[in-house]
């Protein structure tokens, strides 16, 4: 099994699967996880054969709405003159390598995984029933066809004891946290990004979150890697990619994750289903997926800052989160006209997106 890359290892280093230049799908068969990888395939096929058609209409959906509202809050065009930069999306089969990974840890566990949210609401329903067991029972007006209120009893006790067993595996958080872009990828050097439904599938029974409202937030998310990288700014510069692969993790993958929650919370009225889909996943992340959220807080024009930091950080070629962080804390100052914060830990959970760049 390959080691995961350590987080000090740089955003794009060839180790990540998305610094490949493959075409079409998540390759494990080179790493002796093909045998994991078609397994997930097939299970989930069976338990959500809908699920890549809602993978599908989720992007056609919200792709162009999402795409308009990266230029507008970066302040960034793929496209300048007669000069466009295209940054495709496809929808593709397969498992990551770090996903695969991690679900070939728990063999036992997977008509679990991919039936969690069912075995929750048994625990649920065996309850009510056996709370209102006499109201059931006068109901359906024939005592023998009604189960026995013990038995009711036992099965929501069942039902219990088996998610209590997963969950001290902390399983969720070793499959979600995974420390690298599992649901999707923006492969750089391509330059597409991908959509790997199998995993947004998985993950989004894990969490018991819709599967398009999953899709929303990595679609966002990896849109604002390709925006971030390949956007042009009003002097016409990009990002070099050289240096945005040498980047830190957490510069890179901050910024993706402040605009994909920025995104989520402007969309909330028309799918708020996305906003709360971005919370419950953000709380199972770490490390450079969340310590964005000590760069800037709700109160600020968070916006305006993270879009010149990021210009800054990629025109002077910047690769380290110590240096972007002073960025933030400079042009903080710079907005608000008073000193930067001292870092006293406390997470943001909000962004004032209305601050965004007009
Ligand atoms: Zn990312």
């Amino acid at each position: 099994m390959p080691t995961p890359p350590p987080e000090d290892v740089p955003w794009g280093h060839q180790s990540r699967h998305y610094a490949s230049l493959e075409t079409g799908r998540a390759d494990v068969r080179n790493d002796g996880l093909g045998d994991i990888e078609r397994r997930w395939g097939h299970l989930v096929r069976a338990a959500m054969p809908k699920a890549r058609e809602e993978v599908e209409q989720a992007f056609r959906q919200w792709n162009g709405i999402v795409r308009d509202q990266l230029r507008n809050e970066m302040g960034l065009r793929l496209s300048v003159g007669g000069e466009a930069q295209s940054v495709p999306v496809r929808i593709c089969d397969g498992l990551p390598r770090p996903l695969a990974a991690a679900l070939q840890e728990f063999p036992d566990w997977e008509w679990l995984m991919l039936h969690r949210p069912d075995v929750e609401a048994t625990v649920r329903g065996a309850q009510l029933l056996a709370h209102h067991y006499d109201e059931a029972r006068l109901t359906i007006g024939d005592a023998a066809s009604m189960a026995p209120e013990s038995s009711l009893i036992e099965v929501a006790s069942s039902a219990k004891q088996l998610l209590e067993r997963f969950d001290k595996l902390n399983a969720i958080k070793r499959i979600v946290d995974c420390q690298e872009d599992v649901l999707g990828g923006y492969h750089f050097r391509i330059p597409e990004v991908r959509l790997y439904w199998v995993p947004i599938s998985i993950v989004s029974r894990l969490l018991g979150i819709p599967v398009d409202a999953l899709t929303l937030v990595v679609l966002a998310h990896e849109l604002a890697h390709a925006y971030s990288h390949l956007g042009r700014d009003i002097d016409g510069e990009a990002w070099n990619t050289n240096t945005f692969a040498n980047a830190d993790m957490a510069i890179v993958e901050g910024i993706a994750q402040f605009y994909a929650q920025v995104i989520c919370e402007s969309l909330n009225m028309r799918f708020p289903a996305a906003r709360h889909a971005f919370e419950i996943l953000l709380a199972k992340q770490s490390g450079a997926y969340t310590a964005y959220r000590d760069w800037l807080d709700s109160t600020e024009r968070s916006g305006e800052i993270m879009r010149v930091a990021m210009i800054e950080c990629r025109s002077r070629n910047s690769t380290s989160t110590a240096d972007f962080e002073s960025m933030v804390d400079r042009h903080r100052q710079q907005v608000k006209g008073r000193p930067g914060r001292a870092r006293s830990g406390v997470a943001a959970t909000s962004f004032d997106s209305s601050s965004g760049v007009q």
